[in-house]
This record gives structure tokens, sequence and C-alpha cells, in this order.
């Protein structure tokens, strides 16, 4: 395909049916300025919607040089049909270097797509993503074989550079820019393009914790060694204003639910505290949290691998430590409301 390619780095931004942002997409501002400012061009934020005016003032506020938006009632609501025909046309006209996507179910439906359209690559549900500077490609990481080894992908060949990034990999960092361009396209599609029509939903996963956007999170694994040890783990988490995660040992013996799971096949999660108690640290696991600003490890396994992350580690029983962590909290907040009330 004859593609005069930009140096610009785009971003796309999921808005809701309610023309609220998804922050998934926000969160990839920041890595995408990051590379933006390597390429030597803009980063470009793209948005879909029926009115989202307020969606285009957020997003002005995460470091965009320009953003396109590309607006009206066939936008309202997600169709992989209609995005996908509608961002490989922008795509075509504006021809950005690359542009990253969140790894959600529409980003994961959407985006093969538009790469098809465009007889481009995709590398799809990434960890990480950086620029070579000799090639002045984009370096994709996703973990491959189960998820045993981390392959770092380059498309050098072909453009635009995609990929998708998992959320909750990237923080969201507000950053104003001076002037940010703002560019409407009526992006004119061929009639009867949506083929799939949704008549009912039959199953909708109702996600219970907000383990993305947690501070604090207390995670237990198969150390934990029932489902009523996981009480601890709440006790523990409350005490400290935090939620319950876990590792998918926990989750397939049933203790918790798979929306509480932490890892390559689970949540990815990067609080400033977590606390993994009884987990040993499998790289699957490692993969949702390691990006925590700190980690306590607590596990009877001093070779346990987890405590190679860690910051802190405490060696020995959950059972004895988890409880005792929490009285110790407890009692700290106690003697200072004590001390405030004198
Ligand atoms: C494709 C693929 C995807 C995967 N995705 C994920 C994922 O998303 N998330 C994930 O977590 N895993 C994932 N896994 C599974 C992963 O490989 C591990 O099997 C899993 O993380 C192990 O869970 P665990 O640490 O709870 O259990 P274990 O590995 O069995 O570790 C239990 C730990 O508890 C310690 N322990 C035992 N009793 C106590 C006690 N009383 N006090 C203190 N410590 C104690 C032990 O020393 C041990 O270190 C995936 C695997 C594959 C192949």
């Amino acid at each position: 395909m004859d593609y005069k390619k930009s140096n610009d780095l785009w971003v796309f931004i999921e808005t809701k049916e309610n023309g609220a942002v998804n922050s998934s997409g926000l969160e990839l501002m920041n890595p995408g300025l990051k590379i933006a400012e390597k390429l030597k061009g803009r980063l470009v934020a793209v948005l879909f919607g029926d009115a989202v005016e307020k969606a285009v003032r957020e997003v002005a506020e995460y470091g965009a040089d320009q953003i396109i938006v590309a607006e009206g009632e066939q936008y309202r609501e997600y169709s992989a049909d209609i995005y996908a025909a509608a961002l490989s046309c922008l795509l075509k006209k504006y021809a950005p270097a690359g542009i990253l996507m969140a790894a959600t179910n529409n980003g994961r439906e959407m985006s093969p797509r538009a790469a098809c359209r465009l007889k481009t690559g995709l590398t799809a549900d990434c960890t990480d993503v950086g620029f070579d500077e000799e090639t002045g490609c984009l370096l994709w990481t996703r973990p491959t074989f189960g998820g045993n080894l981390m392959a770092c992908i380059i498309c050098q060949n072909h453009w635009p550079q995609m990929g998708t990034i998992r959320p909750g990999i990237y923080k969201k960092e507000k950053m104003n820019k001076e002037h940010v361009d703002v560019i409407r396209e009526a992006v004119v599609l061929e009639e009867n393009i949506d083929r799939i029509k949704v008549y009912e939903t039959m199953y909708e996963e109702k996600i219970t914790v907000d383990l993305e956007n947690a501070e604090i999170i207390v995670a237990g694994g198969k150390g934990v060694g029932s489902a009523k040890g996981f009480q601890m783990l709440e006790d523990l988490a409350k005490t400290l204003g935090g939620v319950v995660g876990a590792s998918r040992g926990a989750v397939e013996n049933g203790w918790i639910s798979h929306a509480y799971q932490v890892g390559q096949t689970g949540r990815m999660v990067s609080p400033k505290l977590y606390i993994a108690c009884g987990i040993s640290g499998a790289i699957q696991h490692m993969a949702g949290m390691s990006s925590s600003d700190m980690i306590i490890a607590i596990n009877q396994d001093r070779e346990a691998p987890i405590f190679k992350i860690a910051d802190y580690g405490i060696v020995g029983d959950v059972q004895v430590i988890v409880p005792a962590l929490t009285k110790i909290i407890l009692d700290e907040k106690r003697k200072k409301l004590c001390k405030r009330d004198k």
C-alpha cells in the first residue's frame, strides 16, 4: 500500500455510550507522548462518538497535540464494522507512523479489522511498548509460549505500526499542552457496512472490584489455604483502605472469583502498594503486578520468586502474619485517634 507516513503517533480513545471517556485510552497517552517525541512528531488522540465535547476536553488534558473526532449518531454505539472502517479511512488519510489502542473487548475486536483493511500487522495484547531508534519502529512486548517468555515484536515493512496494549499497565498522567488542535471529521462510510446486530445481551460479566484503579491491593494465592482464609485478607485490605486480589492458583481452587485475578489472564494492576500473601510469583502473575510502586511479599518459602521483585519480604506463615499486621495497623490507628481526642 502506498503509505506516506508522517511522524505522528496516534492513540485511540474509547468512549462510552454516554460520551464519557474510557480511562484505558488515557493510560496510553503518556507512553504515546514519549514515543511521539522520539519520532519528532505529534501525539494525536482519535475518538469516535456522539456528543463527545466533554470527552474532547478531558482528552486535551493528557498531552495531545491534536485530537481528531469522528462524531455522529452512527458512532454513538460501538460497532466493530463501523469503527474499523472509519478508523482505517482516517489512518489512510493522515498516515500516522503508528497507533496505540487499548486491549479492551472493543479494541481487540476492531483493531485487527482495521489492520487488515490497511494490509499492515497488529501486535495484540501487549504488556509494553517502546521505540527502536535504529529502525524508527515501535517495539511491542507481549507474553508468548503460554506466558513463559516475553517476545519483542517489530513490524518493519508495513505501516502504520499497530498494537493493542492491556489496560492497567500505564498510569494516567495529566499534561496540558499550550495549544490542542481539534479536527472534526465526517467519515462517510459505505451503506450497510454494519453487518452485526445485537438483539439481546445474553451474558454480561459483572466486574465487582475496581482493581485497576485501586491504590492498595492485598492479594492472596494458594498459600492462603482456603476461601475462608480470604476473609483475613479482606480485613487487612479494609484496614488499609484497599481491595483484595488473587492469583490464578486461588481462583482455580474456587476460593475467589476470576474477577479478582491479577496477571496475564487476569487484571493488570499498578497500585501504590501490593501485598502478595502466599503467592509464589509465577511469571504470569508478575506480568500483572510488577509495576506496582511498592511490593510486600509474605511467603513461608524464602526462595519463592516473588521475593526477587519485592521491596520488602516477610518469611513466614500468612495465617500468622496477616492477622498480626491487621492488628498492628488497627492499634496504631486507635492510638492516633486517642491522641487526637485528648
Ligand atoms: C497461559 C497461562 C496464564 C496464566 N495466567 C495467570 C494469571 O493471570 N495470574 C496468575 O496468578 N497465574 C496465572 N497463571 C498460573 C501461574 O503459572 C501459577 O500457576 C499461579 O500464579 C500460581 O498461583 P499461586 O502463586 O497462588 O500458587 P503456588 O505457585 O502454588 O504458590 C503458593 C505459594 O504459597 C506459599 N505458601 C504456602 N503455604 C503458605 C503459608 N501458610 N504461608 C505463607 N506462604 C505459603 C508457597 O511457598 C508458595 O510459594 C497462568 C498460567 C498459564 C500457563
